[in-house]
């Protein structure tokens, strides 16, 4: 007995040890804390009026309907007008429908380009939420400290500071300021909804034999109070994003008189279906964005957390099981399950003669859609409901490198604009037009510098969108030094 105990004892020091070591051994690497020095400063009265003005343009998309081709060719026109110097001296092409390629020819054509992303068209404002904006959704005003309105954060924010960027650099030109790899600013004109526009995109440079090394799209942001253990604001450089499916599920039913109904309806036996889904949803899993955003974040992070990271090995279980108590935490360790559309009879008195339910999934990397099929068939495990997909999925996107040039660009340039920041990696939760990039662009990027709180994030495709005024300017000039450096490596 007294053996067993001092083998317990010796066995817990063991462990206490191993953990403290690891823990110790947890800290920031010196190439993580340095920057580039402040950013030059920008006119931010003047930025301001230039995004307010394309945001009072209202290039909306709407799910079923082609893009507002009147309202696109308004912006296009208000753009040329606002970046003259741009549209004189840079190839600028419409592509498909309605979107925007410019083309700055590098000095170096050997060199492989770089492509910054960013698209046109908003999503519509929720019908009835109108009277909730504190101002108009497309008045663009500016007003306490921010620019309001629909495409302030998601994605005019991106398609102005890249041309404001651009601009400021052209005017450099004679100063020597020339990029040694070309540039291309690609907008496209249906990120919302279909994101055709993209693909068009890349058969065109396709066609032109274009390799780029990096492509750059919005997805990932500076945030604050969003990430668990940490105070600190962490910039996320989104290098995977998460795939898509939509399953629909189907019950025939027999119709008639709702007074003599069967034990179970077509709409019941589809609920029954939807309840086995969210009570048994797919299994958690660090991906390896996640995982190299622990080990980057989590260096950082306090006590109790750098313990926990620094030895998933034996903390795994907790860490995940703690990771699925939130929505926003659980999203990134799990494929997960929303059951988004239900319908049935139309009318009260009548039993539905089908039922019919889409789920939708965001595939986490590593799984695949057919997995996603598989487990829906496993779980619902129910000869009436028949299970097929609706429309076409999409695999998550590959894993870009954390220690190419072009992130270790990106990492230093938010340090500059973000001294206090803690940088790293990350998988992006939704869908972004670069995820068509994937085989086409060495590395691909989601990163916007945008500082963003719990509250902002409930602002994007929702109500009272704004962007400060302030820090639409450093996203100008974080994009300026961006353009730069990467045109220059
Ligand atoms: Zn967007």
């Amino acid at each position: 007995m007294k053996k067993i105990a001092i083998a317990l004892g010796a066995l817990l020091l063991v462990l206490v040890v191993v953990v403290t070591v690891r823990t110790i051994r947890f800290v920031p690497s010196p190439s993580d804390t340095t920057g580039v020095g402040p950013l030059p400063s920008e006119n931010d009265s003047i930025l301001a009026e230039h995004l307010a003005g394309a945001i009072r343009i209202p290039t909306v998309s709407y799910q079923d309907s082609a893009p507002q081709r009147a309202a696109l060719t308004a912006l296009h026109a208000y753009l040329a007008r606002i970046f003259p110097h741009t549209h004189s001296t840079l190839a600028h092409e419409r592509v498909g429908d309605a979107n925007l390629l410019f083309t700055w020819a590098g000095t170096d054509t050997s060199l492989e380009p770089i492509v910054m992303m960013s698209h046109l068209d908003v999503v519509p404002v929720e019908p009835g939420s109108e009277r909730d904006w504190t101002h108009r959704p497309f008045s663009g005003d500016i007003a306490d400290g921010f620019i309001w309105g629909r495409g302030s954060l998601d994605d005019k924010v991106g398609v102005l500071s890249l041309l404001e960027a651009v601009e400021a650099l052209e005017a450099l030109v004679a100063e020597g300021v020339h990029p040694r790899r070309t540039v291309y600013l690609a907008f496209a004109d249906d990120e919302e909804v279909i994101g055709r526009g993209a693909t068009d995109i890349i058969a065109v440079l396709r066609s032109r034999g274009v390799h780029p090394v990096v492509a750059i799209d919005e997805g990932s942001a500076v945030v604050r109070g969003v990430i668990p253990g940490t105070s600190r604001p962490v910039g996320l450089i989104g290098i995977s994003e998460k795939g898509y499916a939509s399953v629909e599920l189907t019950v025939q039913g027999t119709g008639g008189h709702s007074s003599m109904p069967p034990t179970q309806t077509a709409v019941g036996a589809l609920a029954h279906a939807i309840d086995q889904l969210e009570t048994h949803p797919m299994r958690a899993r660090l991906d390896d964005g996640t995982a190299a955003m622990f080990d980057r974040v989590g260096r950082r992070m306090v006590l109790s957390s750098r313990i926990a990271l620094a030895n998933l090995w034996l903390t795994r279980p907790l860490v995940l099981s703690k990771m699925s108590r939130s929505p926003t935490t659980n999203a990134a360790i799990r494929t997960t399950t929303a059951p988004t559309v239900i319908q049935g009879s139309q009318k009260d008195n009548v039993l539905p003669i089908r039922a019919r339910a889409i789920v939708n999934f965001r595939i986490i990397p590593g799984e695949t859609p057919e997995i996603v099929l598989r487990h829906v068939r496993e779980i619902v495990d129910d000869s009436r409901v028949a299970i097929a997909f609706a429309g076409s999925p999409t695999p998550p996107s590959p894993a870009s490198s954390t220690s190419s040039p072009s992130y270790l660009i990106i990492a230093r340039t938010i340090r500059a604009l973000e001294p206090d920041a803690i940088v790293g990696p990350s998988l992006v939760l939704q869908a972004t037009d670069s995820r068509h990039y994937g085989g086409f662009a060495r590395d691909v990027y989601r990163f916007l510098p945008v500082p963003l709180g719990p509250a902002d994030l409930a602002r994007i495709h929702g109500t009272n969108e704004r962007v400060g005024v302030h820090d639409y300017a450093r996203c100008v000039a974080f994009m300026t030094q961006l353009i730069r450096d990467l045109s220059a490596q």
